[in-house]
């Protein structure tokens, strides 16, 4: 079966979806996306996201380039004609095209906009689950707006490539202080040997993740503590379990930081559990209305 895409009005096969080459998205990221992780045939938290879309577009002027319910139609029609049932819907809305200039474009100039799908294999999920992740740190180069979820990404392909080579799925980016700020494609989290989960506030240096929150949410129905607090490295690496949260990735136990292993080397129970029973407290929407 053909992939589909959406592109500023249409749908078209993915092999041949494009954008202007002016498009400021490909000119300077000057554009702003999401991710939703797709489960069982249902979007998650579509809400959430679609609020931190909604903020991180008033934080660039940037207008929606769609209403908001015909935004979520076309996420679930772009999920729906890809026949995903477990994997993520991708979009990505730019400040529109316009000829090079740095400053904004024209007023009226439309915002692009582009939605994607694609299916993510069980096995994926299972290796995940199963066996945990290694984590590589690098220091946090980023710029000061990390709370805006923008397309400009160069740092973290660069911390997740350094990553990918030293054998690691994840990097951790670290600020000047030795704090961990969040991972390159997540949120950073800790369970100390009291029990107590352990993320960096989300006030500076992180973008607050959806998953994160869900995870607050979760803790807080089940009793769980949570800290907001910077943690560094080394406590990271003597805590009883670490692990990240992001859309795609849900809760992924990490079993190794660098060189150091934690615990016994396996995911850790909590991290585990949460895993297990995230999707019982989230926001679950049918993509088709029966
Ligand atoms: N931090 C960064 C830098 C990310 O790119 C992501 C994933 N987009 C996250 C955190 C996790 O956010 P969410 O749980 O909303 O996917």
């Amino acid at each position: 079966m053909s992939r589909i895409a959406y592109v500023n009005g249409r749908y078209v096969p993915h092999g041949s979806a494009q954008v202007h080459v002016e498009d400021r998205g490909y000119q300077f990221a000057d554009a702003v996306y999401e991710v939703c992780e797709v489960f069982d045939g249902k979007i998650v938290d579509m809400t959430r996201h679609l609020d931190r879309l909604d903020r991180s577009l008033r934080e660039l002027s940037i207008g929606w380039p769609v209403a908001r319910p015909a935004l979520e139609r076309i996420l679930r029609e772009v999920v729906d004609r890809n026949r995903v049932t477990y994997g993520l819907v991708y979009l990505q809305v730019s400040r529109g095209v316009a000829r090079r200039d740095f400053p904004f474009p024209p007023a009226g100039t439309k915002p692009a906009l582009v939605v994607t799908s694609r299916a993510i294999p069980r096995t994926v999920a299972a290796k995940v689950a199963d066996e945990g992740i290694r984590v590589i740190t690098t220091p946090d180069i980023r710029w000061q707006r990390v709370d805006i979820k923008t397309t400009g990404l160069l740092a973290q392909v660069l911390a997740k490539e350094n990553a990918k080579r030293h054998g690691g799925k994840e990097a951790w980016m670290y600020d000047a202080d030795g704090n961990v700020t969040e991972g390159g494609s997540s949120n950073a989290w800790i369970v100390t040997a009291d029990g107590v989960l352990v993320t960096r506030p989300a006030e500076s240096g992180i973008l607050k993740g959806i998953t994160r929150a869900a995870v607050m949410d979760f803790a807080a129905r089940e009793g769980l503590k949570v800290e907001e607090r910077p943690f560094t490295i080394d406590e990271a690496k003597h805590a009883r379990e670490a692990f990240v949260t992001s859309a795609t990735g849900i809760v992924s136990p990490v079993v190794q930081i660098d060189d150091a292993i934690l615990g016994n080397g396996h995911p850790g129970v909590l991290a585990s559990d949460l895993r297990r029973r995230f999707h019982e407290g989230v926001e679950l929407l049918p993509v088709r209305a029966y």
